[in-house]
């Protein structure tokens, strides 16, 4: 199966993984900056989530559109490359598999799952209502939380 060469494996990998780190800091200072707390990468749920948002109950991921492979025709990050077309699509396939298990183990432990997808982030308009989204989602203890957001901070 393997055929891909190791110059286009990289070549793609470089590229994707560059464009990776960006949106998540992206939204990680415009959440910051709008009030919200979070913990990073809590490797005690399953997918490990980017970001979770305790009071809210609320986890975030934000998905690379290329890895993650974007369920929409109008992003063009998705492509899938032209050549070795058959080994990307079965890789993105299983990580796209691997994503829904993950989010239906959350949800299963009561957790609100929201996914921004990288190609959303270049208008602000996609990460208001981003706030918006967790902002109102169902809380657990909501009265008792409404103090100091300081305390969540890690
Ligand atoms: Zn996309």
């Amino acid at each position: 199966m393997d055929n891909i060469s190791k110059e286009e494996r990289s070549r793609v990998m470089a590229a994707v993984k560059q464009k990776d780190t960006k949106p998540e800091m992206k939204v990680r200072s415009f959440l910051h900056k709008h009030g919200l707390r979070y913990r990073l990468h809590d490797n005690k749920l399953p997918g490990k989530p980017d970001l979770v948002f305790p009071r809210f109950r609320t986890v975030l991921f934000i998905h690379g559109c290329f890895w993650h492979g974007h369920p929409d025709e109008q992003c063009k990050l998705a492509r899938i490359p032209k050549s070795n077309v058959k080994f990307w699509k079965d890789k993105i396939r299983a990580n796209r598999q691997r994503d829904d298990r993950n989010i239906k183990l959350l949800q299963d432990l009561g957790w609100n799952v929201v996914v921004i997808w990288e190609c959303q982030l270049c208008n602000n308009a996609a990460l208001d209502g981003l706030v918006f989204q967790i902002r109102s989602a169902p809380t657990l203890r909501d009265k008792d939380q409404k103090r100091s957001s300081a305390e969540e901070q890690p």
